[in-house]
């Protein structure tokens, strides 16, 4: 690979470059020929030290034996563009952050391609998951507990809320008061206990009384049989089916939401407004898991800008290169009556391949949607296979994977995220956008009250 790099370097260093085509170059074809391999294997300190004396010894115009100065050093050159540099990489932190987030991945994720492929093979993940996540009193038992758990049809944020609880470090006022954040541990909504991790979802009169009222009709044995939240969860796992378990544990997050809302919007929830808030979460997650099953040959496609139903809004994104330029992003971010929340408009000095720029530009705008704290997000692209990959959540080790990747891990920031796909007629504002980059190349706006007209 480092012969392929030189070879490389080797043909663009005959030709007069600007240093801006240099750059160019640098970032989006020499350091991009290592990502794929840097992604699933550890380099050896040599070959990256190689490769990066490759690329310096370019970008500083030096032909072979020849010397010539090198102005700054190149952990200079590496920082980001935000700091004022040049933001080329560090193979090797590269490298090591490369191999992080797989290894991120695997621990959050068992649904990604290669979690499957390697516990198809092994039993690592199981283990790697059990070492950081169990307690220390860990049985077989506990074992199965996780195992149900991360096999549960629901987000993963509510997930990782079961998770929270059930190994009991849910931040309740209980906890706050011992950490020494606040003075009063008393639950907000009995007055009669201390909030702890079991009196917040399970013991509180008022969690009882919508535990038996729920579908699930769970009536609780006298305080002292409960035992601690990880064995009461433990024993419901073990009766009745997987739909009552989805529930179950959508219950839980929705009570947990609730008790939030009243202690910091001061907003109290009835017992039947959680419910209905956990059925239909599920309802909605179960939707999408439906979407993404359907072929995509059966379904008709909208030709114009459709508006989002109301507490939605819909961020239509996208990209367009241009030989010698770069890459323009397109974002229009709009609410259920087309009135216009955010727009951006941004070029990228690098030419990305099509469909990375489109799951780039996508990326760009769930991300604009997080900044300005929105809940409730559809993505909508014209490119149909980012559309069908976001909807079947499929990650590979690509460069493209790994964007693809990286949208899906910004959804659980957002309370419901879905994709969709529309014709390019009804794309054409974020289309613009993205034109409109090349003349101001980052415009960025937050207005309120303009309806346009454009799709
Ligand atoms: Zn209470």
């Amino acid at each position: 690979m480092v012969d392929m790099i030189r070879k490389k370097l080797k043909d663009w260093n005959g030709r007069y470059l600007s240093t801006a085509g240099k750059m160019v170059l640098i970032q989006s074809a020499a350091q991009a020929i290592p990502s794929y391999l840097m992604s699933c294997f550890s380099f050896p300190a040599n070959t990256c030290n190689q490769i990066n004396s490759l690329i310096r010894n370019f970008w500083w115009g030096q032909r072979k034996e020849e010397r010539r100065i090198h102005w700054k050093a190149w952990s200079f050159m590496c920082k980001s563009k935000k700091e004022g540099c040049l933001g080329f990489r560090d193979l090797q932190c590269f490298n090591e952050a490369m191999l992080a987030k797989q290894c991120w991945r695997l621990l959050t994720n068992e649904s990604s391609l290669l979690s499957k492929v390697l516990k198809q093979r092994t039993e690592n993940i199981r283990a790697l998951k059990d070492n950081n996540l169990n307690s220390p009193s860990s049985s077989g038992n506990e074992a199965g507990l996780w195992k149900w758990l991360w096999y549960l049809k629901i987000p993963n944020k509510v997930k990782v809320f079961l998770w929270k609880c059930v190994i009991c470090i849910l931040p309740t006022k209980g906890a706050l008061r011992r950490r020494g954040v606040g003075t009063n541990a008393i639950c907000a909504r009995c007055g009669l206990a201390e909030e702890t991790n079991e009196h917040a979802v399970r013991d509180c009169g008022w969690m009882e009384f919508m535990w038996a009222m729920s579908p699930l009709h769970i009536y609780l044995p006298p305080l002292q049989h409960r035992g601690t939240l990880g064995d009461w969860v433990a024993q419901f796992m073990k009766q009745g089916d997987s739909d009552g378990h989805d529930l179950f544990a959508m219950i839980l997050w929705s009570a947990w939401a609730a008790i939030n809302k009243l202690i910091f919007e001061k907003q109290s929830i009835t017992h039947q407004q959680c419910i209905k808030l956990a059925t239909a979460r599920l309802h909605e997650h179960a939707q999408v898991g439906v979407m993404g099953r359907t072929p995509s040959t059966t379904r008709i496609y909208p030709q114009k800008w459709i508006p989002p139903e109301e507490s939605t809004v819909k961020i239509n994104s996208d990209a367009s290169i241009r030989d010698g330029e770069g890459t323009g992003i397109g974002i229009a971010i709009r609410d259920h009556r087309g009135q216009i929340i955010s727009t951006l408009s941004k070029m990228i000095p690098i030419e990305y391949d099509i469909a990375v720029a489109e799951a780039i530009a996508c990326r760009e705008g769930l991300v604009l949607a997080k900044d300005w704290g929105l809940r409730n997000v559809i993505i909508e692209s014209d490119n149909i296979n980012l559309v069908n990959r976001l909807q079947k959540r499929t990650e590979d080790l690509t460069y493209l994977g790994n964007i693809i990747a990286d949208v899906i891990h910004i959804f659980p920031y957002f309370d419901m995220v879905n994709s969709s796909f529309v014709k390019r007629s009804g794309n054409i504002l974020a289309h613009h956008l993205a034109s409109f980059s090349f003349f101001f190349s980052w415009f960025r706006t937050k207005d309120r009250g303009y309806s346009g007209s454009l799709g």
